[in-house]
């Protein structure tokens, strides 16, 4: 190879190694810490934000009989796992900051941690262990965060297989609930999974609906969601997940300095390999912003 055709091969390797490799090695992989049986993982936080991802496990245990009970659901949401972690690479690489991560490894054909615990194992023993065991991760997730921080979010992070390609955002009302929120401004006074916000009188309004909502900012940054200001509520025969076990759990009387919503994802765009680092990033500065609007959060500097 001569000179004149070798510069600019090098030129071509340094340019890929700057663009490509470069911002690769320098962002840390996250790596949330398996518990010694491997069923559930931890990421420690250093922020308000707690995300479990219940549905995202792939490893169906040959000890432990496939759920029938109940008319069990087993599907799984296939990436939820990875996207958690990619938004915590996210929060670190561009603020300092990490999230709790709460994440089930074990399929949804041998456990479900967003149902009852009866539902959930269909009373196999070792899955009543690893049902606790991820709850038990959560509780002391959101406690340790209240402790620090006075307040923490809650997000449990799910995948839908909806026609709509959209992000439903679960705050436990259903669709009627939603539009006759919409129409009259007129929330149940209790029961929604942003209580505490309401409590203190902080506009829901303006929370689901406005023009800073998660969900309105969430569609302007490309991923169109509901309820938000471009479409507040699902449309008779759209389907709908409103909220879940997890987030009436974790943002209800129990836990009264937790608020947060359930994230429903759809796959194109979001949850695949193209879509997880936009979606990452979107998610990322938006709830950093909405921590910081409306609960006055600063990110703390030794963070940055
Ligand atoms: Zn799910």
């Amino acid at each position: 190879m001569n000179l004149r055709l070798r510069y600019p091969l090098a030129a071509l390797l340094a340019a890929f190694y700057l663009f490509f490799a470069a911002p690769l090695q320098a962002q840390n992989r996250v790596r949330p810490i398996d518990l010694p049986n491997k069923w559930n993982s931890l990421l420690q936080g250093n922020m308000p934000l707690v995300i479990s991802a219940p549905h995202g496990g792939l490893n169906n245990l040959e000890t432990v009989p496939d759920r029938t009970c109940d008319d069990a659901v087993t599907v799984t949401d296939v990436n939820t796992a990875d996207l958690a972690v990619e938004i915590a690479e996210r929060l670190q690489a561009d603020h300092g900051l990490t999230p709790y991560l709460v994440i089930c490894n074990i399929s949804r054909k041998d456990i479900d941690p967003n149902r009852e615990l009866e539902a959930g194992t269909c009373g196999n023993e070792k899955m009543q262990r690893c049902w606790e065991e991820f709850h038990g991760l959560i509780d002391g997730a959101l406690r340790e965060a209240v402790r620090q921080h006075g307040f923490c979010l809650y997000i449990d992070l799910h995948g839908h297989g909806h026609t709509e390609q959209r992000l439903e955002l679960g705050y436990l009302l259903d669709a009627k609930e939603l539009e006759r929120f919409h129409r009259t401004g007129t929330l149940p006074t209790e029961g929604t999974s942003v209580d505490r916000l309401v409590r203190d009188s902080i506009d829901v309004t303006k929370l689901l609906f406005g023009p800073r909502a998660f969900g309105t900012l969430m569609a302007e940054a490309g991923f169109p969601s509901v309820p938000s200001r471009q479409d507040p509520f699902p449309q008779a025969g759209q389907k709908y997940f409103g909220g879940g076990y997890n987030t009436r759990r974790y943002t209800g009387p129990d836990y009264p300095n937790v608020f947060g919503w359930q994230i429903e994802s759809n796959m194109k765009g979001v949850r695949d390999k193209n879509g997880r680092p936009l979606f990452a990033a979107a998610f990322s500065r938006v709830v950093v912003q909405m921590l910081q609007e409306q609960r006055g959060w600063k990110v703390p500097s030794a963070a940055r």
